[in-house]
């Protein structure tokens, strides 16, 4: 149930023949790859802010599973928009209960080890690193980093319908009905919570039905978020894109990064990135 906005076909497009080069094998690979790192340490060593776009790809190397396009929960497509929520809510808990909880036993990986450690190193030195990931998981703030966009909003938040109100909740389960529901087998019954047990409100006595703060299909991406990434976008001097990070609403952004200098590397994150973001040798400290 990947949660999918209107993706921007146009900037896609120009990702891919930009980012994604055809894969070669052997040595011929290994040498493109060391001159890639070798002018990507060339350029991230004179960076003053660095933008790193990250996507479900990052995610899945935490043994997270991402309900790309074609995945299942249950015996449905893993794609939940807000008629779904208001024809059955119990079953949206359930799956957004079974995320959470997987995520409650997941760890951040070597990249987000590797982007954290870069971003406390580089703020000692008076530049700036920021995160923009359109995962929901929170990994990279269990890794400790700090600056991070969140562009699809987050696993371990809800908002109210009736007020509004944004609350963080890292409860397990969310609320007493959803305990030990939530299983993604196949032939799983739906649990069939009525709205009055679902997760509400606490806020003032408002007590109103709460929902997943993420962004489902059809929506729109949150204008106060986009307007910091859009900031930070044209801040940047250097523009990482990590894996996966198949933008969406963010083709204005996106063109203005173009402009910059934009990396992509093949092959697992968690490989990649922990030499590409460690100590270059001109660093002072
Ligand atoms: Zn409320």
């Amino acid at each position: 149930m990947v949660v999918r906005q209107c993706t921007s076909r146009g900037i896609t497009s120009q990702l891919c023949v930009r980012l994604k080069e055809p894969r070669t094998q052997g040595r011929q690979d290994m040498a493109r790859h060391s001159s890639e790192l070798a002018e990507f340490r060339d350029v991230f060593s004179k960076a003053k802010h660095v933008a790193i776009l990250t996507g479900s790809g990052l995610s899945a190397e935490s043994g997270v599973p991402t309900f790309r396009e074609g995945g299942f929960w249950r015996k449905w497509q893993a794609q939940v928009n807000t008629s779904l929520l208001s024809q059955n809510p119990s079953r949206v808990w359930e799956f957004y209960h079974y995320r959470r909880e997987v995520m409650l036993r997941k760890s951040p990986n070597l990249a987000h080890l590797a982007i954290a450690e870069c971003e406390a190193r580089l703020q000692r030195q008076g530049r700036r690193v920021t995160v923009i990931t359109q995962n929901i998981n929170e990994l990279h703030y269990c890794a400790r980093s700090t600056n991070v966009l969140e562009i699809h909003g987050s696993l371990f938040k809800t908002s109210c319908m009736s007020c509004g109100n944004v609350a963080v909740s890292h409860k397990s389960p969310i609320c007493a009905a959803l305990e030990g529901k939530g299983a993604p087998e196949p032939n799983t019954s739906d649990a069939q919570i009525t709205p009055h047990h679902l997760p509400m409100c606490e806020q003032g006595g408002c007590s109103g039905p709460l929902r997943p703060d993420v962004v489902w299909f059809g929506e729109t991406l949150d204008s106060d978020i986009l307007t910091r990434v859009e900031e930070e976008l044209d801040r940047c001097d250097l523009c990482l894109v990590v894996k996966e990070f198949v933008s969406v609403c963010l083709s204005v952004c996106l063109s203005v990064c173009l402009s910059v200098c934009l990396f992509h590397f093949h092959g697992p994150c968690g490989t990649t990135l922990p030499p590409a973001l460690a100590r270059h040798e001109t660093e002072a400290n």
